[in-house]
């Protein structure tokens, strides 16, 4: 049973983060209330994306909402994220990394088949930004932040930014 009182965004390098979630075996009540609550936290934070992980959950789930609004809100449960197409680049942002945009390489289409609070399969291909963000999200549920893909390039130029996290949440 999650206590969805007690979720808030977490930060690297917080253990949760860098940890492999677990599937859900269940779409009941809880998990209904643990989604609501990530988006509304998503929304507060003004995300377009918010995992499991990131609320201090380590379970297979995250929220998008392209435009940030509460109603452009989806949820996707056991997702598995597939890239495809050329590689490209784009800056990205994490809430459990502020202050941080990094160069990231990543698919610019991808694929994404996921269960929703329905308890429904759906499958859907992205390309653009919601490409980007699905793999971003699913990422955090295999463990993975923008800190593990951004480079040597990257950890240079937000070292200090990098540095000022690991002592805030290095022991989290
Ligand atoms: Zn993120």
């Amino acid at each position: 049973m999650i206590d969805v009182s007690k979720c808030e965004i977490t930060r690297y390098p917080s253990k949760v983060l860098a940890t492999k979630s677990a599937k859900i075996a269940q779409v009941d009540d809880n998990i209904k209330e643990l989604a609501n609550k990530m988006i509304d936290i998503m929304v507060a934070t003004e995300g377009i994306g918010l995992a499991g992980p990131q609320a201090g959950v380590g379970l297979q789930i995250f929220v998008i909402s392209l435009d940030g609004t509460k109603e452009s809100a989806r949820v996707y449960i056991n997702p598995v994220v597939e890239g495809f197409g050329p590689m490209t680049t784009m800056q990205e942002g994490c809430l459990s990394l502020p202050k941080i945009f990094a160069n990231i390489k990543r698919h610019s289409q991808a694929r994404v088949t996921a269960t929703d609070l329905d308890g429904n399969e759906f499958s859907e291909e992205a390309d653009g930004l919601y490409a980007k963000c699905l793999q971003h999200e699913y990422d955090h549920l295999m463990g993975t932040t923008i800190a593990d893909r951004m480079g040597r390039l990257g950890h240079i130029k937000f070292r200090k930014e990098l540095n000022e996290l690991k002592e805030l949440y290095g022991q989290k």
